[in-house]
């Protein structure tokens, strides 16, 4: 018998092909898809017999030929201020999602792949090296299955009386580079941003990227979310060394990216990150080259307390020197902001629970994976799939 279907790895257009492939109809098709959408997505539905506005004889069919996987789960903690922290089990490796809730908003940070090739010397995701893209199913199945928990803790089972789901929010920022694995992510987003699915507005929905500038012009066409970019360097020098790719895609091309990219994108600006290294990027010579780089794109920016891990090399700035340079950015007009960190007694930090469980020697086994291939099908450098 083949394979049975995943039915989370499918967004609509996909669906839709399956229901073709099942033999549908081609008048209803599109429906099928939708209404499978709304049951796997908005009630979180585990059994095609649940899915009642579907014919018995298609649900048989679907049954025959599909399956409804969910990621399982190794590790689910809840910290003292509330952020909620799961760990799932990917075959070789874990990932991990951070749930953090507001009063006014639920953002879910997902993981876009296991490990990753990038290497940024300050990141422990980095460290861990690349091991392998998380699939369609994988990435939206974090979502879905955030939802459904925190859905469990209110008492609510299925859909909400008003469709609005825990998560409010999404942003791309766990483990891993969601531009180098755009084939898997792209779909993912859109069904975030189906009504069908998820329905969150493009600017509920962050993707987090270290600079892949011909990636970033792809997601503006593609599937054109609010953006953030890693600049964690004012210059060339500084960035070649803390975030690798700069090599290849260097500061000038990255910042006529984001500029490009606001033709396209749900909000007037791009956030730049930048993470406070003790001694490293946080002093007043610094601000004064991000001030000038910042000035270069409509942009607000988010210092972000450096999360340090054993052997990193690297120390937090301490926070007497973030606020100072802070006060520089602000007084030269760049709205500044300082991330909040949270969750702190569960580890819930970019890549950093599942740094722990996994197999730090990957790192060397991974420095043969050549992430930039000279040619190849696959339609940039550097794909992984
Ligand atoms: N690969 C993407 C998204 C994942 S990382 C990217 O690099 O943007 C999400 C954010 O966490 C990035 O800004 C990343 O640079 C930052 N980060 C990585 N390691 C960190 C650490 N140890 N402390 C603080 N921030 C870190
Ligand atoms: Fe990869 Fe982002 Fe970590 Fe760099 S900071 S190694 S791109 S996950």
């Amino acid at each position: 018998m083949a394979e049975l279907q995943n039915l989370l790895e499918l967004n609509q257009p996909a669906l839709a092909q399956f229901f073709a492939q099942l033999g549908e109809k081609p008048a209803s098709v599109k429906m099928r898809a939708k209404q499978t959408l709304k049951w796997l997505h908005q009630s979180q539905v585990t059994d095609f017999s649940a899915m009642t506005d579907i014919a018995k004889a298609t649900r048989d069919l679907l049954a025959a030929n599909a399956e409804i996987r969910d990621l399982s789960v190794i590790r689910d903690s809840t910290a003292s201020d509330g952020t909620r922290k799961w760990l799932f089990d990917v075959g070789t490796s874990a990932v991990d999602a951070v749930f953090i809730p507001e009063d006014d908003r639920g953002t879910l940070c997902i993981s876009s792949q296991a490990g990753c090739a990038l290497d940024c010397s300050f990141c422990s995701t980095g460290k861990q090296g690349f091991n392998r893209n998380l699939t369609v199913g994988e990435i939206i199945g974090q979502l879905r299955y955030a939802n459904k928990a925190l859905k469990a803790d209110l008492g609510i089972e299925g859909r909400t009386p008003d469709g609005v789901q825990p998560v409010t929010n999404v942003v791309m920022m766990g483990m891993g580079e969601p531009l180098a694995n755009y084939l898997n992510v792209f779909p993912a987003l859109e069904m975030m941003l189906d009504d069908n699915a998820y329905g969150l507005s493009r600017r509920r929905v962050t993707v987090s990227t270290s600079g892949m500038v011909p990636q970033i012009d792809e997601l503006a066409r593609v599937v054109p979310v609010a953006l953030a970019v890693s600049l964690h360097a004012p210059t060339d020098a500084l960035r070649d060394v803390l975030v690798p790719i700069n090599k290849r895609y260097p500061l000038k091309e990255l910042l006529a990216a984001c500029n490009r990219y606001l033709e396209f994108a749900p909000r007037d600006f791009i956030t730049f990150e930048y993470v406070m290294l003790d001694g490293v990027n946080d002093q007043p010579e610094h601000a004064e080259a991000l001030i000038k780089v910042a000035k270069q794109v409509p942009s607000k920016l988010n210092l972000i307390p450096f999360n340090p891990f054993p052997n990193s090399g690297y120390g937090k700035s301490p926070r007497e020197r973030i606020l100072a340079f802070q006060r520089r950015l602000s007084d030269a007009g760049i709205v500044t902001t300082i991330r909040k960190t949270r969750g702190d007694d569960i580890d819930a930090a970019c890549g950093q629970l599942a740094g722990q469980i996994k197999d730090r020697t990957r790192r060397t086994a991974a420095k043969t994976i050549n992430i930039h291939p000279a040619s190849g099908s696959s339609k940039f450098p550097g794909d992984q799939q």
